[in-house]
């Protein structure tokens, strides 16, 4: 089997013309067969890939030739094949969906103060220090530093407001954020500054980055990290593994992300093989019995045995309210 490499990169640059840069871009990154998403904006650009790993060198060797993108690091994953479908590269017009309006802000202007991997982990042990979390409530649910303070945000635009509504609990504390490669906390740590917060610091590249340093090991990270990509989780914490997902269904612990089977829904859900089986695929009734459920599909159920199971689920509901 081939190696193959997943990188992940962003970086905030003025892009004059992004419809015409993503244009260009998709023609580079499919001459290197690439397949990805990337998201170009008059901001920058911020992407995850996977290739070979001749074609990726080769791509990262193109970028950091590239007038624009020469100081802009990549965070390299190994893998055993792709991990993307298609290639994607579209002009956005963020980088990040914050949608900040007139409160929007420029990284290269205002941002948190970078904290490294060592100094990352030394500061979240301190007394003084409050750690949000800057990824979505579902990435939080499945690996998330120790203690972390998770948003109750499905999507990051509404992070800005969640945070008015719980400052507080911020107030005069040392406020650490991080997220997956660190693109997020750019705009956030910024977008925290520029509201009065004064001591606001981000974790530098993100969690992946934090992974691989080379004595810290992921330390004190819970649970796994969620990608964007066909891997859809991968392990941080190099010395312990602490599961800290839970079973949609039963509560039990586990690690396993599924799409509910209900192609209209699509949730997110951490769900065991078991669970999956016993309930369709479908995180509600109406899920469960969609005329699409592309677990009913896929797994080739008949009309009989779908009701068989439905059956069996309504009668472990009504043994367990007895
Ligand atoms: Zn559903």
């Amino acid at each position: 089997m081939e190696n193959y490499q997943v990188l992940l990169y962003y970086h905030y640059v003025d892009i004059k013309d992004p419809d015409q840069f993503a244009k260009e871009h998709k023609r580079v990154c499919a001459d290197f067969n690439l397949l990805g998403r990337i998201l170009i904006s008059h901001e920058g650009i911020n992407g995850t890939c996977s290739g070979t790993k001749e074609d990726t060198e080769r791509y990262i060797q193109y970028m950091n030739e590239h007038p624009m993108f020469k100081a802009m690091p990549f965070k390299i994953d190994p893998a055993e094949g792709h991990t993307f479908k298609k290639l994607k590269v579209k002009s956005r017009p963020e980088l990040v969906t914050l949608r900040l309006g007139a409160e929007d802000i420029n990284p290269n202007e205002i941002t948190g103060n970078y904290l490294e991997p060592q100094a990352f982990y030394e500061a979240m042990q301190d007394d003084n220090t409050v750690v949000i979390d800057a990824r979505n409530d579902y990435e939080y649910d499945l690996g998330h530093f120790r203690g972390a303070v998770r948003p109750d945000i499905r999507t990051f635009r509404e992070l800005p407001q969640w945070i008015d509504e719980h400052k507080e609990k911020f107030k005069g504390k040392r406020i650490l954020t991080y997220c997956t490669g660190g693109i997020r906390c750019e705009k956030f740590s910024g977008w925290l500054l520029q509201k009065g917060f004064e001591n606001v610091n981000q974790l530098h590249g993100g969690i992946a980055t934090y992974a691989k340093h080379p004595e810290i090991k992921g330390q004190l990270w819970d649970g796994k990290m969620y990608v964007f990509d066909e891997r859809i989780s991968v392990p941080i914490n190099q010395v312990e593994h602490v599961v800290v997902g839970r079973d949609y269904f039963d509560g039990e612990p586990c690690e396993r992300y599924i799409n509910c089977a209900n192609p209209e829904c699509n949730k997110q859900i951490i769900c065991s093989v078991d669970n999956e089986h016993k309930h369709l695929g479908g995180c509600t009734h109406a899920c469960r019995v969609h005329e699409r459920n592309r677990y009913v599909v896929e797994h080739g159920i008949t009309e009989t045995e779908v009701r068989a199971r439905l059956t069996a689920l309504e009668n472990e509901t009504t043994n367990k309210a007895i």
